[in-house]
């Protein structure tokens, strides 16, 4: 898998440092006798310390909740302001590549605009924006070039080019490749869309488990945003270990054995941190 190694390696993906939140899951993973993953892969039942693509926090990131030294260069990374599971749009003027999110427009759009800068024989790449490409162009069975409108003006340009790389997502790839005529012999361009399920987990605590803010908790040392995950792949049914606390009625709204699972779209943030877990 090179290349996700590299992807990894480039954004770059880390386990998250672990928090209060966190240890409630893994007490409660192992209160079920829900076994630590150790393995890469999700094999079966199973809970770790989770992986995400968030610039880690260094100098005063995370060490202090005042506004005046949490503006950058003072704190580099995850200042955990608390707010998002995915890492966000600080430091405080941070440059936009060390926003602590490493998406794509963080990370590799401005590693293309500096390629002649730190890739050997690289070029910088030229990004147009307000773009909205409405026809591919094609030429003795080649793709040859796009037509785009600039949203702002309805101004309508075409460029040609030795190689036009379709990556409109899922649904406006099929729906540009329709419109541009493009070839589809075995009628599956825009079929074939799958979907992955979101559940959620939801407990209430009798005590402040830190879920929604971090700064308080990194004061004890260590401190992340949403960073636990429990897998339970397959729809195997799993019996409950004897030894474990049964919810019972009229404590259901006020202790940690008391879940509700919500349905898709209710529950936190999704992201690499909480998408697809736990299902
Ligand atoms: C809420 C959410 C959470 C997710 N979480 C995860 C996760 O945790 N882990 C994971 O691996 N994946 C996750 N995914 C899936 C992941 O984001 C997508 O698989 C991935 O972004 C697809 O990348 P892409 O480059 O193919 O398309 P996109 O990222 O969708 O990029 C397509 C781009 O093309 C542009 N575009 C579309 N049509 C045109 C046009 N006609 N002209 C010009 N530009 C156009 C769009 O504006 C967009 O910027 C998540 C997705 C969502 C929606």
């Amino acid at each position: 898998m090179p290349y996700y190694e590299w992807v990894e390696a480039t954004l770059p993906v880390r386990t998250a440092p672990m928090a209060s939140k966190e240890e409630v899951c893994f007490r409660r993973c192992e209160t079920l006798g829900i076994p630590v993953q150790t393995a890469p892969t999700t094999t079966g039942d199973s809970y770790r310390p989770q992986q995400n693509a968030i610039l880690q926090p260094g100098g005063h990131a995370g060490r202090t909740e005042d506004p005046r030294l949490l503006i950058f260069p003072r704190p580099t990374g995850c200042t955990f302001c608390g707010h998002r599971a995915q890492g966000c749009m600080r430091p405080v003027r941070a440059p936009r590549n060390q926003f602590a999110k490493r998406s794509t427009d963080n990370s590799y759009v401005p590693m293309a605009l500096t390629a002649d800068v730190w890739a050997p024989g690289g070029r910088a790449a030229e990004l147009v924006t307000d773009a909205f490409v409405t026809r591919v162009h094609t030429e003795a069975g080649a793709a040859t070039g796009v037509t785009w409108r600039t949203g702002a003006t309805g101004d309508v340009q075409r460029e040609d080019a030795r190689a036009v790389v379709l990556a409109d997502g899922c649904t406006e790839t099929p729906r540009l490749w329709h419109n541009s005529g493009l070839p589809d012999p075995d009628g599956w361009a825009g079929r074939g869309l799958t979907d992955h399920h979101l559940d959620s987990v939801i407990g209430v605590f009798d005590h402040d488990v830190g879920n929604t803010r971090a700064a308080p908790v990194l004061r004890r040392g260590a401190i992340s945003p949403v960073a636990a995950r429990w897998s339970r792949p397959g729809s195997r049914p799993r019996s409950r270990p004897s030894s474990s606390p049964r919810p019972t009625a009229g404590s259901a709204a006020r202790t940690p054995t008391a879940v509700a699972r919500a349905g898709r779209g209710t529950g936190p943030p999704g992201g690499r941190t909480g998408r697809g877990s736990p299902t």
